[in-house]
């Protein structure tokens, strides 16, 4: 990788251990993706070759809570849904943490109904909100680097103990043009 040719090999760098930990941590998310809706495919689209989370060491997307540590919550949560989805979240290795991607995960979006929760924070502890309709991938790998961040300043975390969550919300990345849209008809 040609970091051999900048740095001695035979030499020895000294820091804390708590920095290296960290560092592999920070570089090490395995996400859990729980795609109800149309932010999957945002999701989706986060991983692939274009956007390359990989990037950001968290591609590992895996389907088993317990190899997770980062919950990526993509859609809306039915009342149906809701307890299998705090299942998973129980499930997952500590320390672990929570995007809520898009308007449905994080407010419940348009479905103001009685069968859709008003926001997956009502019963998860949410550290990053990403706004949207759906949030565009460039946001999304903004949430998971709040997320690093935090680790990488950090201290150890506490054996089996939940931290209490971040509650960062993601600026938009853009502004709406003004509405309603002026409409042309024919040429
Ligand atoms: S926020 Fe928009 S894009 Fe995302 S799941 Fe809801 S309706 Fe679909």
């Amino acid at each position: 990788m040609g970091i051999e040719a900048a740095l001695p090999v035979d030499g020895f760098v000294t820091t804390q251990l708590r920095r290296v930990i960290n560092f592999a941590r920070r570089n090490s998310l395995w996400p859990m993706p729980f795609a109800t809706a149309c932010c999957g495919i945002e999701l989706m689209a986060t991983a692939c070759s274009r956007f390359d989370l990989a990037r950001f060491g968290a591609e590992v997307m895996r389907f088993s809570p317990r190899q997770c540590d980062l919950l990526i919550v993509a859609g809306r949560i039915s009342i149906k849904t809701m307890p299998v989805l705090q299942r998973i979240y129980q499930q997952m290795t500590e320390p672990k943490w929570v995007i809520s991607m898009g308007a449905c995960a994080s407010t419940g979006g348009v479905f103001d109904t009685y069968a859709v929760v008003q926001g997956c924070d009502q019963f998860l502890p949410v550290d990053v909100y990403v706004p949207g309709c759906p949030p565009r991938p460039e946001q999304l790998i903004e949430g998971v680097m709040a997320i690093q961040r935090h680790i990488e300043r950090e201290g150890m975390p506490p054996p089996g103990g939940k931290r209490m969550p971040l509650g960062i919300a993601i600026q938009p990345t853009h502004a709406p043009r003004p509405q309603p849209v002026g409409l042309t008809l024919g040429s």
